[in-house]
């Protein structure tokens, strides 16, 4: 009897239904096979406006807790970017615990892709970091609920380029906001991380005249850039104090954080990374008493989600690169709002979002 009315009592905490990540969630799916060595967690945050897209990032997390902890941000990031772009999906997202260079096979992705099928459309998936268009194909032998698939193969392709296109109009709003051009010409940018996106960010800038530092975790793609872009290679030990006008990140979340602003002294934020914000309302607001204008995150790298969202809609690469260029106009909206209500951008951003789910669930 006494063990029995241990297990009434309510539960109070947990890493899922008891982390600040996981507020609102609609489900979250464990997948794991013995076999191919597969452990995946897919996050569904919010259906209301369409099924939950998002891509599949593989990483080799330090722990289950903290895989748990980015699928929830990340999923939930889903959902306010798809409505903030005026998309008809909801927010989703997956993580494959693993290093993508050494554990990924193709009969992990296909048994991946199996569970996605299982999710009967509720889920829809894409590439995200460690994942590429040749694993999106291993994973559509399983399950027609995918997007990013080869060009050749009848999808979108690589969402990348379209993605890092928007980042680069975010910045120049966020540019013309600041110093009243949207010139980028002579501006210090330092890109982090010079993968898929950050790379393209990287060609944009260079063409648009910005003075490009990049800085990478592997020092053969850092080389290569370098060369093809003439930007210069950040080799010191605290990238985050390194004088700048403007810091892009393009590698993982949460690098803006008390460690990270103690130092960061620049003018802009705008880069591709998901959930840049560590605590979304405290260093949003302390990023604003720094004087740094933020272009929240999920505005301006929407540009693969609409580019994937074309496969579902039959846009063209032209139209969804026309609706990438209107993150130029939401940004500089967005900005505007944030000044005259004296809230966050990122908390203005959320307001229009929140707002459009909000009026779709209305009977
Ligand atoms: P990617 O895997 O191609 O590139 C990420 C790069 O970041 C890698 O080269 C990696 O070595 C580097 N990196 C990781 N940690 C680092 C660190 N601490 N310092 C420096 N470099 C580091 O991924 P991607 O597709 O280019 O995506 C980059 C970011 O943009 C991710 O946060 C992703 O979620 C986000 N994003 C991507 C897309 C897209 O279309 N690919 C869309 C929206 C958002």
């Amino acid at each position: 009897m006494e063990n029995f009315k241990a297990v009434q009592k309510p539960i109070k905490e947990g890493p899922v239904f008891f982390s600040e990540a996981f507020k609102d969630h609609e489900q979250v799916v464990f997948c794991s096979d013995s076999e191919t060595g597969l452990k995946a967690i897919i996050g569904i945050h919010d259906t209301t406006l369409g099924p939950a897209l998002g891509g599949t990032r593989m990483w080799n997390y330090a722990s289950e807790r903290e895989a748990i902890r980015d699928v929830l941000r990340l999923s939930r990031g889903m959902t306010y970017k798809a409505a903030i772009t005026g998309l008809n999906l909801g927010g989703g997202k997956a993580v494959i615990i693993g290093d993508s260079r050494k554990d990924k096979s193709d009969a992990l992705m296909q048994k991946f892709g199996e569970y996605v099928n299982s999710l009967s459309g509720r889920y829809i998936t894409a590439e995200d970091v460690g994942i590429n268009p040749h694993d999106m194909e291993m994973v559509h032998t399983k399950t027609k609920h995918v997007t990013g698939l080869p060009e050749a193969k009848g999808g979108s392709g690589d969402p990348s380029p379209v993605t890092a296109y928007g980042v680069f109009m975010g910045m120049k709003a966020a540019a013309k906001f600041k110093y009243g051009s949207d010139s980028l010409e002579g501006k210090k940018v330092v890109v982090q991380g010079i993968g898929h996106v950050g790379e393209t960010l990287v060609k944009h800038l260079t063409e648009a005249g910005a003075l490009v530092t990049i800085h990478d975790l592997h020092e053969d793609t850092m080389e290569r850039v370098a060369l093809t872009y003439n930007a210069q290679v950040y080799r010191g030990t605290n990238l985050y104090a390194e004088p700048m006008d403007i810091y892009a990140p393009c590698a993982l979340g949460a690098t803006i954080n008390d460690e990270s602003l103690a130092v960061l002294n620049c003018d802009i934020i705008a880069g591709a990374a998901n959930n840049q914000l560590a605590n979304e309302a405290q260093h949003g607001e302390a990023v604003q008493r720094k004087g740094i204008l933020y272009a929240p995150d999920f505005l301006i790298n929407a540009g693969g989600l609409i580019n994937v969202y074309s496969e579902i809609v039959n846009y063209t690469r032209d139209e969804s690169l026309r609706k990438t260029e209107e993150i130029y106009n939401t940004a500089l909206e967005i900005f505007k709002t944030s000044e005259i209500e004296g809230i966050t951008t990122h908390q203005a951003a959320l307001k229009i979002a929140v707002q459009r789910i909000k009026t779709a669930k209305k009977p």
